[in-house]
């Protein structure tokens, strides 16, 4: 395969081989307009990949370089996310400009893309993510139209569906051993979540996240029985591998 570059000058060194790979969406009205931007290097962004909605490929980046996408965010400890992933933009208006399905030749392109790249790199399942998982307080892509599950189905990320789960839900002003179990166990996937036993806003915020991820059909930052359930589940299969 191969595949047109657009080289990027926002760029600088890795410390490391690439294990995660970070999925977003442009949010911008048009794709030239996006690629423009990840090219400027007055915006100081990129990303190592572009996917058009008709499912052309553009790279920006070499996979050997830092690329600049995910700005302050934080996986299991590491903060520096941008120094240990791959990124990939596609290009979708987003929330603010009429967000919309990503059609089906710009997955199957992102499903090649995955196959090539995790030939190259050791990327475990739980480590394919969105910007709104490593970045919850301020990025929502590439939001819950994104089909996560079509993408496990490819072989790439995780995705569970556990029976509906009974259990009183947990939001924001709740204080407890349950809302710590909560907590410990957001850390414990990857979010920044530091168990504190208080359901604050930020909690919302990972909530919010994991639910744009794993369980898009409720997002409202509510931890309920079967948010809960899908994080106990996730978590195994994270645990596995
Ligand atoms: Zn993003």
């Amino acid at each position: 395969m191969t595949i047109p570059s657009t080289p990027s000058p926002n760029f600088d060194a890795r410390r490391g081989p690439p294990d995660m790979i970070v999925l977003h969406y442009t949010g911008m009205q048009t794709g030239a307009e996006a690629l423009a931007r990840l090219c400027d290097p007055a915006a100081k962004v990129s990303a190592h990949y572009v996917i058009e909605e008709d499912g052309g490929l553009v790279q920006l980046v070499a996979e050997e370089r830092r690329a600049w996408h995910a700005g302050v965010s934080f996986w299991k400890g590491e903060r520096d996310i941008n120094a240990v992933s791959i990124g990939v933009e596609l290009v979708n208006p987003g929330h603010e400009f009429g967000y919309r399905d990503f059609p089906d030749p710009q997955i199957e392109a992102l499903i090649g893309l995955l196959d090539a790249v995790r030939g190259r790199w050791e990327i475990p399942n739980g480590r394919i993510l969105g910007h709104s998982d490593v970045a919850p307080d301020r990025k929502t892509d590439p939001g819950e139209k994104f089909p996560w599950k079509r993408l496990a189905e490819a072989g790439h990320g995780l995705w569970l569906e556990p029976p509906a789960a009974p259990g009183a839900p947990l939001s924001v002003g709740d204080e407890g051993a349950g809302v710590f179990a909560l907590q410990a166990g957001l850390t414990r996937l990857g979010y920044d979540s530091a168990p504190s036993g208080k359901y604050d806003d930020h909690t919302a915020s990972i909530i919010a996240a994991f639910q744009r991820h794993w369980r898009p059909g409720r997002i409202d930052g509510i931890a309920d029985g079967e948010t809960r359930a899908r994080l106990v589940h996730i978590l195994r299969a994270a645990a596995e591998g």
